[in-house]
């Protein structure tokens, strides 16, 4: 018998299973190809999960906006726990020279981004273990917020399936069949599947499937960025605040339970795969822990994820220009969690729009 489905999704990351969500709630047969045999293995299982309304470019800015009324309000059944915490975001300088962080500061205003202006101490007040005395100035983003990532991927998938999407893990996409110019079906590692479109949410593979299709030749950059997790002391276990960011250092942390998550910020150019650790990285973001917050710990535990951008850095979302039937929820970079609601929707609305 014939395998059949209006749309193949490739990759049961958190933007595939976005696409699948919206797209099986409209109505379509859905089927989610993920070459692993376990969702979250890469880029959605390894991020920090945290939703800060201005993100390193207006792109994924906009993204963040159009997914936050789905984030702060979702679906009825989605999830019965909230999906976003109202922690904030502090974006500090340890630098003299404050203007790029005021530069920031107009621009979130321009796009319509509350933010507020700190000081070291204010920094300390909100943050516990930062070190006052080496900030010079921070931006408080008060709309900011821990992303409950389980809640999420859990109301994607579910709702998919509820909507009738079958995810498959451990079936692999292997090519793409097409017939003068259009999508008519993929094969993957467990024989073929008839359908009209695919959306190409292959993470760190995305340029290797659009390639291997036929698709525009989109050029993508895999970025790597290292993650350490370290005890916190007995005061401060399960207490939360803000997200602490301070590009100057470079250093990213934030507390989860009894622990603090802490990142050097790093982007080296890597390959898709499994990715793995650098020494370096995490001997450089220990010291920058114990340079810039009163914690002195060694890491009790680390991983690395991929980030992926386009050439452009701007999210490549929707229609293929040249393959029809092909589309891409790609290029999220380090805005993935926050932007996935938005991808899902322009997904979906690209592959209504031309049926
Ligand atoms: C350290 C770190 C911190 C981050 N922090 C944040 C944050 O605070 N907020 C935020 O919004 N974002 C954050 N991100 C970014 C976010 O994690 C990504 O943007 C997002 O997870 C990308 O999701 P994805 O579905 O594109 O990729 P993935 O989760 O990598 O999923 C792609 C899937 O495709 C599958 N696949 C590939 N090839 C095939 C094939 N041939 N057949 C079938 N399946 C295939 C893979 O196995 C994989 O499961 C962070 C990332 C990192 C690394």
């Amino acid at each position: 018998m014939v395998d059949r489905a209006d749309v193949v999704v490739v990759g049961a990351g958190i933007l595939g299973l976005a696409a699948a969500f919206e797209l099986a709630q409209s109505g379509l047969a859905v089927v989610v190809l993920e070459a692993e045999d376990a969702g979250g293995r890469h880029s959605t299982g390894r991020s920090a999960a945290y939703f800060i309304p201005m993100y390193e470019s207006d792109a994924f800015t906009e993204f963040a906006a159009a997914s936050l009324p789905f984030l702060q309000q979702p679906p009825g059944g989605f999830s019965d726990r909230p999906l976003l915490g109202r922690e904030g975001a502090v974006i500090a300088t340890s630098l003299a020279d404050t203007t790029q962080l005021e530069g920031e500061m107009a621009r979130a205003r321009e796009l319509g981004v509350e933010v507020e202006a700190l000081d070291g101490a204010e920094v300390a007040r909100l943050v516990p273990i930062a070190r006052a005395e080496r900030i010079t100035g921070a931006a408080f983003y008060r709309g900011a917020g821990e992303i409950d990532i389980g809640a999420l991927v859990a109301g994607f998938a579910d709702g998919a399936r509820r909507f009738g999407a079958r995810i498959e893990l451990g079936r692999g996409w292997t090519g793409t069949l097409t017939t003068a110019g259009r999508v008519i079906g993929v094969s993957t590692t467990r024989g073929e599947i008839s359908c009209g479109h695919v959306v190409n949410a292959a993470g760190a593979w995305c340029e290797r499937v659009g390639r291997a299709s036929g698709a525009a030749a989109i050029p993508f950059t895999v970025t790597r960025r290292h993650v350490i997790q370290l005890r916190l002391p007995d005061h401060l276990a399960g207490r939360t605040w803000p997200f602490f960011r301070c590009p100057s250092v470079p250093l990213w942390c934030k507390p989860t339970g009894a622990a603090l998550l802490a990142s050097p910020m790093d982007e080296e150019v890597d390959e898709p795969g499994d990715c793995r650790i650098e020494p370096g990285q995490i001997e450089a973001v220990t010291r920058s822990v114990r340079d810039y917050t009163t914690l002195l710990g060694e890491p009790e535990r680390a991983w690395a994820g991929h980030r992926v951008f386009s050439g452009t850095k701007v999210p490549v979302v929707g229609p293929d220009p040249t393959l029809s039937g092909f589309h891409w929820a790609a290029g999220l970079g380090g805005a993935g969690i926050m932007g996935s609601p938005a991808v899902g929707q322009r997904v979906r609305d690209g592959i209504l729009a031309s049926r």
